[in-house]
């Protein structure tokens, strides 16, 4: 085997394991949290060792590269994920492309995301992305503006509304993001406390490679790995 898809392998093994490892401490199967792979800034081949390996999400935080990977792996049965923030000159080719889109944060972009799905017959999960520590250097909508968008959703004919999706400030003791995930799970169960279908918030997307695992104890039920399976960018 050549020596990447041999490192890929080995590394989504571990990964994996860590995964249900972190679910059986969060009261919760290994099945009920879905590893998304981010392959941004890495090569089709690495996405093709991936797959040989087992894994079927695959992530990217660009419109463009991702079109771009999808189109040259398009012999595989493989669920994307776009996983950045979506300007609304993209929605459309978002929309018609990634299954399912990690990055919705106004009402605006949700109705941008829901004509173009629905022209287009396709039907995109979505999950709204929310900004929790207020940082200006980040997208997202602000916790007060989440509503909004859950009730814009109403209207929506081809997407779906599936959850929430944190990118939290970064800190080199996973033990210090805690918190934020703590908020985003709390976040949800106020949503519903407040007449948000449960449906619509049942996924939480958090978690990336140095902090998956208190994102899954703290119930994450899709986390984000990219250098911890493909090696640094
Ligand atoms: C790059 C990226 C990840 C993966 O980060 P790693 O630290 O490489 O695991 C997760 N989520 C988003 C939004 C990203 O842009």
């Amino acid at each position: 085997m050549p020596s990447l898809a041999h490192d890929i392998a080995t590394r989504l093994a571990s990964i994996r394991e860590r995964i249900a490892r972190a679910a059986e401490r969060s009261g919760r199967a290994a099945d009920q949290v879905r590893l998304i792979a981010v392959s941004k800034t890495f090569p089709p081949d690495a996405v093709r060792a991936a797959y040989e390996a087992g894994q079927m999400d695959f992530g990217e935080n660009k419109v463009q590269e991702g079109l771009q990977k999808i189109e040259q792996t398009r012999d595989l049965p493989l669920t994307w994920h776009l996983i950045g923030h979506l300007q609304s000159n993209k929605a459309k080719k978002a929309a018609t492309t990634f299954p399912v889109i990690h990055a919705v944060d106004s009402p605006e972009l949700l109705r941008l995301l829901d004509r173009a799905a629905a022209a287009a017959g396709a039907k995109p999960r979505l999950l709204v992305q929310v900004d929790l520590a207020g940082e200006t250097t980040k997208h997202g909508a602000r916790p007060d503006e989440v509503r909004a968008i859950f009730d814009e959703a109403a209207g929506c004919t081809a997407v779906t509304l599936e959850g929430l999706m944190l990118l939290p400030p970064f800190a080199e003791n996973p033990e210090d993001v805690r918190p934020w995930f703590r908020q985003l799970r709390e976040l949800a169960a106020t949503l519903v406390a407040d007449g948000v279908p449960a449906t619509m918030v049942r996924e939480l997307s958090m978690g990336m490679s140095h902090d998956f695992e208190v994102a899954i104890e703290e119930g994450a039920t899709m986390v984000r790995v990219g250098t911890a399976i493909f090696g640094e960018r």
